[in-house]
């Protein structure tokens, strides 16, 4: 059983059927190439899976023949709820804490809809409430441009140390408000710091590791770790190779020194899965959603306890749904 925060599956999907054919529902729904699809993902014990809408630059939407960001997500996000509706006893777009654990009850793996990356958003906070009504419940501020939020995660010290922009801090304030997650991966240090002055209700990094361990911008420092601890909000461990391992390879090993380095740093309640399925490549030893359960069963054989592993696997994800939705 997991709550896996992130995953780039649904873009993936339209691009695959803009290029090979086919439609995206069915390859989300069976796409054997792919790192996840809900087939697997009922397999492997998912509880609920965090679909993120992740818009490219516009010359890479456009090259699919989308010509505005609203059209792209429009059938990202669409291409994920067909795919609900056409497998009811599977997967279920839930929006609230009580919609959650109905699903849970029902037996159905729960969908949560996100953006990654909010240049959607343009700078009009009417643009929150439009997406917010399509089901989207997590807004991942930036991606690795700046956008109307905030700059992004960079190796210049000096867009390292931008913040967020006057409609950022507006936008994360009002995000808190409505009931929307706010996720800080791929954000600047300074936006970071930001959100975290600004968040009353804990805040989250879906899907980023350890940065002492692994020198990369995307990662976390000790000292975010542990104010993201002390605002209750959690980390998804991210498999993607070169976040993992400054060599470039990910293996569950890797995986789990980071697990237990977070751990050790921030403590265990901070610690969730945000896979980044689908999102990534290279030299990946967890390249295939049916081997979340082989994580969870290593985690424990590391020195995890059971209620530890619980924890990392869902309970913690659980806590932030209980604490920021609606
Ligand atoms: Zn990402």
């Amino acid at each position: 059983m997991f709550i896996d925060l992130h995953c780039d599956t649904a873009a993936g999907a339209v691009f695959a059927a803009h290029k090979e054919g086919g439609t995206a529902v069915d390859y989300l729904y069976n796409k054997p190439d792919a790192h996840l699809d809900v087939r697997r993902l009922r397999q492997a014990g998912g509880r609920a899976q965090f679909f993120a809408c992740f818009t490219p630059p516009l010359e890479h939407i456009s090259s699919a023949g989308f010509t505005t960001d609203r059209a792209f997500t429009d059938t990202v996000l669409g291409a994920v709820k067909d795919t609900a509706a056409a497998h009811p006893d599977d997967l279920r777009i839930v929006g609230t804490f009580a919609e959650y654990r109905q699903a849970v009850e029902d037996g159905v793996t729960s969908a949560f809809l996100t953006l990654e990356e909010g240049r959607p958003i343009d700078g009009k906070m009417e643009n929150l409430d439009d997406y917010y009504d399509q089901g989207v419940r997590l807004i991942t501020l930036t991606w690795n441009f700046k956008n109307c939020f905030g700059s992004p995660n960079s190796k210049d010290p000096v867009i390292m140390q931008e913040g967020l922009t006057d409609f950022g801090k507006e936008a994360v304030v009002y995000m808190q408000e409505k009931g929307m997650i706010v996720d800080v991966s791929h954000l600047s240090d300074g936006g970071f710091y930001d959100v975290a002055a600004l968040c009353k209700k804990p805040f989250i990094a879906s899907h980023s590791d350890a940065r002492t361990l692994c020198r990369h911008t995307r990662n976390l420092t000790d000292e975010m770790l542990k104010i993201l601890a002390d605002h209750g909000g959690i980390t998804g461990l991210n498999f993607c190779p070169e976040f993992i391992d400054e060599k470039g390879v990910c293996t569950y090993d890797g995986v789990i020194r980071h697990a237990h380095y977070i751990a050790n740093t921030a403590g265990v309640d901070v610690l969730a899965l945000g896979s980044d399925f689908d999102g990534i490549g290279g030299d990946l030893e967890i390249d295939d959603v049916m081997k979340m359960p082989i994580l969870l069963e290593k985690l424990h054989k590391s020195g995890f306890t059971y209620d530890e592993v619980e924890k990392i696997a869902w309970k913690n994800a659980e806590r932030i749904l209980q604490d920021t939705l609606r």
